[in-house]
């Protein structure tokens, strides 16, 4: 084993990741540039452009495809309504919409043709009553030839669409094995310039549960819908440095086939080192002074050998599938993963990619979350070598989630089960 984290003579940080292996080299000299501002000058917003900035925001529902479940937040508390129909996307408030992508990683068809995958009765289900009314539709028939013309097939434009392309598209869209969860809001409520990004550190820690509990609700019903997926990859986008496409609030939830050449030598580790991941997390970065806060079932800390400025979010004290958490163990980790955010600040580019244990595997493997800060470019040195070069070493990188999280605290803006540092 190679100590993951030394520091060299001349102030060069080698760093190991202790699970992957990825190694990470912060260099004396090379300061990080500033980070954390806007992109651009600030733009006033134009209010007839409320609700209408991106295909993902509310005024615009019929631009994304047939919605799943959306959660709505009344006098009843948060509760979800499944499969509502094109003619009542506005009859209620949705704070988060749950819906396929509308180009799939892994499309319906890889599943049917290498799987044997049909759709489910629930989804045939719904199906039959969204294509039911004239704007539902009217809806698909819009979607199914914009997923024509992107792969150019012949008939995307005929007049009117083919029967039949209708309802392959329309089964492909329905029985989608990549969705998308996406809030509410593009820009914060009060915003006036387009710099005011709605990102997940801006939501209410409340919100931000609420997000997550979607998020592992639809993880667990891909699981369930789908017995060959093996995983369910659970990420989210922040910012076009990191491969979004809009700067709308929104994860991605993709079934896969495969665990993946990482998670499967994870789950071989676990076997000889059942502890590993609260050895090598939460310990390990007690112990290197690392924490950047807790609550009672989980823990934050700046990460160690990962390919950008990291922070890393660990259920302490929970090995189950995500479902099978406690709604507090649930609370808890989405309160640090909040918090990272809001830490972090929404205009540093970013990539929050989750880890958890599958339904198929019997080792214990805790819920646990990388927030990476997309602030660099990888160049040929790293192709070259698998050599990463970062300019902040995992203490800067606490050192200013730490500093941002107690101010953050302190206008009680993070959720007051969080203790800093
Ligand atoms: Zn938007």
């Amino acid at each position: 084993m190679v100590e993951p984290l030394v520091r060299l003579p001349d102030g060069t940080i080698k760093q190991v990741n202790p699970l992957t292996g990825t190694k990470v080299w912060t260099l004396p000299g090379r300061a990080a540039r500033p980070f954390g501002l806007p992109s651009h000058h600030p733009l006033p917003l134009d209010p007839d452009d409320h609700d209408r900035h991106c295909a993902f925001c509310w005024g615009r529902m019929l631009e994304t495809t047939p919605e799943i479940a959306r959660v709505i937040h009344d006098g009843d508390g948060w509760r979800d309504l499944r499969g509502v129909l094109a003619e009542a996307l506005d009859q209620t408030v949705p704070e988060f919409r749950l819906i396929p992508n509308l180009f799939e990683i892994l499309s319906y068809d890889y599943w049917h043709l290498s799987h044997g995958f049909e759709p489910t009765a629930a989804s045939q289900a719904h199906r039959t009553a969204y294509l039911g009314t004239p704007q539902g539709r009217e809806h698909v028939t819009t979607l199914a030839r914009i997923r024509m013309r992107a792969r150019a097939a012949a008939g995307a434009d005929a007049e009117p669409l083919a029967e039949e392309d209708l309802s392959r598209e329309a089964v492909g869209l329905f029985a989608g094995n990549h969705q998308v969860v996406i809030a509410r809001r593009h820009y914060v409520d009060d915003a006036t310039d387009d710099t005011q990004l709605a990102g997940s550190g801006t939501l209410t820690p409340e919100e931000h549960r609420a997000f997550t509990e979607l998020t592992i609700r639809a993880m667990r019903d891909l699981y369930r819908d789908n017995e060959c997926a093996r995983y369910v990859a659970v990420f989210q986008n922040w910012l076009s440095a990191s491969g979004a496409s809009f700067d709308h609030l929104h994860k991605q939830i993709v079934a896969i086939d495969e665990l993946g050449a990482q998670k499967e030598r994870e789950i071989e580790r676990l076997r000889t080192e059942p502890d590993m991941y609260a050895r090598w997390g939460s310990r390990y970065a007690a112990e290197q002074g690392l924490v950047v806060a807790s609550t009672e079932h989980a823990v934050a800390f700046a990460g160690v050998g990962h390919r950008y400025p990291a922070l890393v979010v660990h259920v302490s004290d929970g090995e189950g599938c995500p479902w099978e958490l406690s709604d507090e163990q649930v609370r808890d980790f989405s309160d640090l993963v909040h918090a990272c955010h809001a830490a972090t600040g929404v205009h540093v580019p970013s990539n929050e990619e989750w880890h958890h244990r599958p339904p198929s595997v019997d080792q214990p493997m805790p819920l646990r979350a990388v927030l990476k800060w997309r602030i660099s470019t990888l160049a040929g040195f790293e192709g070259g070598t698998k050599i990463y070069v970062n300019t902040i070493d995992p203490w800067t990188v606490r050192e200013r989630a730490v500093t941002r999280l107690r101010e953050l605290a302190e206008a009680g803006l993070v959720s007051s089960g969080i203790t800093v540092g």
